[in-house]
């Protein structure tokens, strides 16, 4: 779509039948509803992608939180939250939250400056986050509460590997004000919510889009490029790493990916979950969704909640021993016995392309690659990325051919 709003004549090809990839719906046959891969999470500071929103009149399928609050649950605590005051300049704001969370102090509080200190000074490069964490001598209750869990949600990976200047720039922009702070969800299923708003705006453009049409060979060079046997002036790569790795002829670049597993489960006359996400300490669910409420499904008759579990390494868990876990976590979380009706686990192998150091790969003119490769300072594969991506690509596009 971006490279379209340049003039540019564009065919889009997506391998599978529709489009959406890693942001797709698909039908529950036992329910009935669109249920979504997973639920994503945005915030303040997906500048990109509100843009592109509001370029597709989709603006309104996101509902934002008026500042942020997070509420947390642990067995010992039960409900917490990190919800800074109004009233009071952000930075202030954030620091007497953290320190009235339960088991804070001031110094929780005064640790803040210190990681804050040290990522300006850029002390932390080539370093992993708990490296960074345990220079800036960052309390453990702190660590749990609050940088493990925006470690996982964000950048999908354990602190124990994390990059921490990429850590530090998810930080630094998400904090940077109330406005950047606050958190945002689709209030639709993502089909409708994303993926039909950007189809149409992109077919209005003019761009011929074919599905079920995975592409198996490119090669550039002379004027234009050859796919798939069809001759192009340009492309743009806009996959994961390993597969346009694939697609590229790259073969040694390591490109390390981890999973996400979300349950989703259906119930009848369930009161819900007290908010509409809830952050799990201590829990196999380490993010819990109250999706019918986020999609503003009042009928008690159906609910559908969903666990995720971020940074999954190796998947050997029972699938009906994950289910039951996960109904015992949210029976404690809302308060009742009620089992789900059904259950459905997806687990998205190759959720996100980690962050590694490297270089851009050396493609030929004419192909300008977009994929999915963060590294050290860039941001983690998140729906924004993408979006920076593409507005990238067709910014290379436009100085080709100017
Ligand atoms: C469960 C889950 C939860 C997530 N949660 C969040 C969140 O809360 N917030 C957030 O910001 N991000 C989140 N993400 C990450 C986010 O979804 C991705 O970073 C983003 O969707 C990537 O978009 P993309 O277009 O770059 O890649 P993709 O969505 O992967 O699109 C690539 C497309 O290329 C197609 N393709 C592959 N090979 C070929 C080929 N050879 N020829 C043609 N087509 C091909 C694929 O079918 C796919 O449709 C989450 C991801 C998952 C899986």
């Amino acid at each position: 779509m971006r490279v379209a709003e340049n003039g540019f004549a564009v065919e889009l090809f997506e391998a599978a039948p529709q489009p959406g990839g890693r942001t797709r719906s698909f039908i529950d046959k036992k329910s009935g509803e669109w249920c979504d891969n997973g639920p994503h999470l945005l915030n303040g500071a997906y500048g990109a992608t509100e843009k592109l929103l509001d370029d597709c009149q989709a603006s309104e399928h996101v509902t934002w939180q008026p500042s942020l609050k997070l509420t947390l649950w642990e067995e010992q605590r039960r409900y917490f939250s990190l919800n800074p005051s109004n009233i009071l300049p952000f930075p202030l704001a954030l620091l007497l939250a953290v320190k009235s969370m339960p088991g804070h102090s001031w110094d929780s509080a005064l640790s803040m400056l210190r990681l804050n200190r040290a990522m300006n000074g850029k002390t932390y490069a080539g370093h992993s986050v708990a490296t960074l964490l345990k220079h800036c001598n960052i309390p453990a209750e702190l660590v749990r509460d609050m940088i493990e869990p925006i470690c996982l949600g964000a950048m999908n990976e354990s602190i124990r590997t994390a990059d921490a200047s990429t850590f530090a720039r998810v930080l630094s922009e998400s904090f940077a004000s109330k406005k950047t702070a606050r958190l945002g969800w689709f209030n639709a299923p993502l089909q409708q919510a994303l993926i039909n708003p950007l189809l149409t705006t992109a077919r209005q453009m003019g761009v011929i889009i074919h599905t079920s049409h995975p592409v198996h060979s490119l090669r550039g060079g002379g004027n234009g490029v050859d796919i798939d046997g069809e001759a192009f002036d340009a492309a743009v790569v806009a996959l994961p790493a390993y597969a346009s790795n694939r697609l590229l002829g790259v073969m040694n670049t390591a490109c390390e990916t981890r999973a996400i597993t979300n349950v989703h489960l259906w119930y009848e006359k369930h009161p819900g979950l007290p908010e509409l996400f809830i952050g799990g300490i201590g829990t196999l669910g380490q993010w819990f969704f109250d999706v019918s409420a986020q999609m503003g499904q009042t009928n008690p008759a159906v609910r559908h909640l969903c666990a995720v579990i971020s940074a999954v390494e190796e998947n050997n868990t029972d699938r009906r021993q994950l289910v039951d876990q996960i109904s015992r976590e949210l029976a404690e979380l809302c308060g009742t016995d009620r089992e789900p009706t059904h259950a459905r686990i997806v687990c998205e192998k190759r959720a996100t392309v980690l962050v590694r150091p490297g270089s851009p790969k050396a493609v030929m003119r004419n192909i300008v690659d977009a994929s999915e490769l963060p590294v050290p300072g860039e941001l983690p594969a998140t729906i924004e990325f993408a979006v920076q991506r593409g507005e990238k690509a067709a910014r290379s596009i436009k100085k080709l051919f100017s």
